[in-house]
């Protein structure tokens, strides 16, 4: 059986003083060894984080494709390696929406990832839009056929799928159709990988918390989750590692 993961992403937000919420966090998780467990948190508090809180999987949200070179204000995985992170996400919605990020640019990052030992979080998903229009599925296979390096192994590589509209809105899909995509999603696994290498981990994110968690989790193919808000604070994030558990 597949041990599950539940990575949280602090998106922009964390100061230093932030770092006492990783340490209650980091303190806690000890009491659920059998759920793999990541913090994905600002560059800035990496090192840090890594520093005093060892027992932690501290994680990057981003890396360049380029493991150096004049690219101003970007950070590449070996940095975030070097920073003390074990792993990054890549292809989030955000950053495909705001930076502009294509399936390459995230398979080029994840690629990137790899080459620092870092492992990757790969996010695909739709918009509410294309959901609409009944092209959930079609989009998000899409996605995920370009931004899955041939490379990619259960060893470093999770996939994140995280409905667009269900981010931050408080909204979450049926059980039926969060069944419906990660049964679709290994599926598509299997056809390029084979039944073996298919055993990736399927992540499910948007709007999980304590109180969706456990119905979440319980879904075939959901193997683990990808948190947002709810992983801030220690008493709303240890909730969901305890519905994992
Ligand atoms: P929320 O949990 O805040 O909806 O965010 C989900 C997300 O985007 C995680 O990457």
């Amino acid at each position: 059986k597949m041990r599950k993961l539940i990575a949280g992403n602090w998106k922009m937000n964390g100061l230093i003083a932030q770092l006492d919420d990783v340490e209650e966090i980091a303190s806690k998780i000890a009491i659920y060894p059998e759920v793999d467990t990541a913090l994905c948190i600002p560059s800035t508090l990496i090192r840090p984080a890594a520093g005093r809180f060892p027992e932690m999987a501290i994680g990057g949200q981003d890396c360049h494709m380029a493991s150096s070179g004049a690219h101003t204000g970007c950070i590449s995985a070996i940095m975030l390696a070097d920073a003390g992170a074990r792993l990054t996400i890549v292809g989030h919605s955000e950053r495909r929406a705001a930076q502009g990020e294509s399936d390459a640019d995230v398979c080029a990052k994840a690629l990137a990832a790899r080459s620092a030992d870092l492992s990757a979080i790969v996010c695909v998903g739709e918009t509410e839009a294309e959901r609409d229009a009944g092209q959930a599925e079609a989009v998000v296979l899409g996605q995920l056929a370009g931004s899955l390096p041939d490379e990619a192994t259960s060893e470093w590589v999770s996939i994140a799928y995280e409905p667009v509209w269900a981010i931050g809105t408080g909204r979450i899909p049926s059980i039926e159709d969060v069944a419906a995509m990660h049964g679709a999603i290994r599926n598509a696994l299997t056809s390029r990988f084979g039944t073996d290498g298919a055993a990736i981990r399927i992540l499910y994110g948007g709007s999980m918390n304590g109180d969706n968690a456990k119905s979440l989790l319980a879904v075939a193919n959901v193997d683990g989750g990808l948190i947002g808000g709810a992983s801030l604070k220690a008493d709303k994030f240890l909730p969901i590692v305890e519905a994992a558990a």
